[in-house]
């Protein structure tokens, strides 16, 4: 059985304060780091106050929503994965959907991020609601998980997060069946392109409008590895977004 994973993207949302009472309200949750594994993704400025409130709380990890896709160097407004390690964060999100179609990020874009060392990438992949509804969803995943395999070379540092674009703040949570079927066809890419041992052991969670009260069901399904929550991860009640977490 997969370790579990959930992790709280709170996007570009909220002040500093607000950084504080929210993680004072999540103290305890993932209580026991070798049951589940928790990963705050913060605003970047936000950062070293979720540190300062964290300290010693070894039970929730942080992470940046986004990184460079190079290393140090005249990149005006950048961040590299080496900075970000330096700074002790653990977790990086690459590929959110955000940011390939807010900011054009390519799958070339996302498998130069993939490719540092140090942190564990957060792989975000899904489709559109037209790729959906013209049954190229497998296809759509593959590829994206396509673009990156070849510069994956430690799988113990990779979480695929599934998110259906069209679940993504909408309030339309992908159905079970939906959710099992698309991380089915993940896994098994993942095992035609790398073998079983990888593909058994990989991680891989949904996202897209998952909350307290849709999560149970989710995470009961054999490829549901775990949550990348969005809006509900500003709210205290993130804490009872997985069962394993209360
Ligand atoms: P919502 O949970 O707000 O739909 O966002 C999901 C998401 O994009 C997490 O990365």
């Amino acid at each position: 059985k997969r370790k579990p994973f959930v992790g709280g993207n709170w996007k570009c949302n909220g002040k500093l304060s607000g950084v504080k009472e929210l993680l004072a309200a999540f103290k305890g949750i993932g209580a026991d780091p070798k049951s589940v594994d928790v990963a705050i993704f913060a605003p970047t400025l936000h950062i070293p106050a979720a540190q300062d409130c964290l300290a010693g709380d070894a039970a929730i990890q942080l992470g940046v929503q986004n990184m460079s896709k190079t290393g140090e160097g005249a990149f005006t407004g950048e961040v590299s994965a080496g900075q970000v390690a330096d700074c002790g964060l653990k977790y990086v999100l690459v590929g959110h959907s955000e940011r390939r179609s807010l900011y054009g990020e390519t799958d070339e874009d996302c498998a130069a991020k993939t490719k540092a060392d140090g942190l564990t990438v957060v792989f975000c992949i899904g489709e559109s609601l037209a790729e959906r509804q013209s049954g190229k969803t497998t296809d759509v995943c593959e590829k994206q998980m396509k673009a990156v395999i070849p510069v994956i070379s430690d799988w113990s540092k990779i979480v695929i997060a599934y998110e259906p674009v069209w679940a993504i703040g909408t309030g339309v949570v992908a159905t079970p069946l939906q959710a099992q079927d698309t991380q089915y066809q993940v896994r098994r890419c993942i095992r035609d392109e790398c073998g079983a041992e990888i593909a058994d052991s990989v991680r891989i969670i949904y996202g897209g409008s998952a909350n307290e009260k849709n999560c149970k069901a989710l995470g009961e399904l054999p490829d549901v590895d775990g949550f990348l929550v969005g809006g509900a991860s500003l709210k205290p009640t993130f804490t009872e977004s997985v069962p394993t977490l209360q």
